[in-house]
């Protein structure tokens, strides 16, 4: 009767998960589930540095806000924007925000 044991054990286990799977959403957990939708676009390497990024160093807005974030070379490195209005105020005034970023 070890396996009936083992069988019931196991389905207690899977509602525990899905149970708390469900509850425990949090903010943080919905946030990285939209940067995630919004990165698809983006290669594996782009992916990586959107995520270390995380948010847009123009509206401070999380980089998936408006969808696919821009990316753009700056002074040869690579900058993640929310959308290109964000990329012109920064081209527009780039030491107000790469002095914010690197606060
Ligand atoms: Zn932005």
């Amino acid at each position: 009767m070890r396996g009936g044991m083992s069988f019931r054990g196991c389905l207690l286990v899977l509602s525990c998960a899905a149970l708390f799977g469900c509850g425990a959403k949090t903010a943080a957990d919905l946030a990285l589930a939209q940067q995630e939708n919004a990165f698809k676009e983006l290669s594996q390497e782009d992916r990586e540095l959107a995520l270390s990024q995380w948010t847009c160093p123009v509206c401070r807005e999380l980089l998936s806000h408006a969808g696919t974030p821009v990316k753009a070379e700056l002074a040869g490195e690579t900058v993640f924007f929310s959308k290109p209005e964000c990329q012109v105020a920064y081209e527009q005034n780039p030491q107000k925000f790469s002095s914010a970023r690197n606060e």
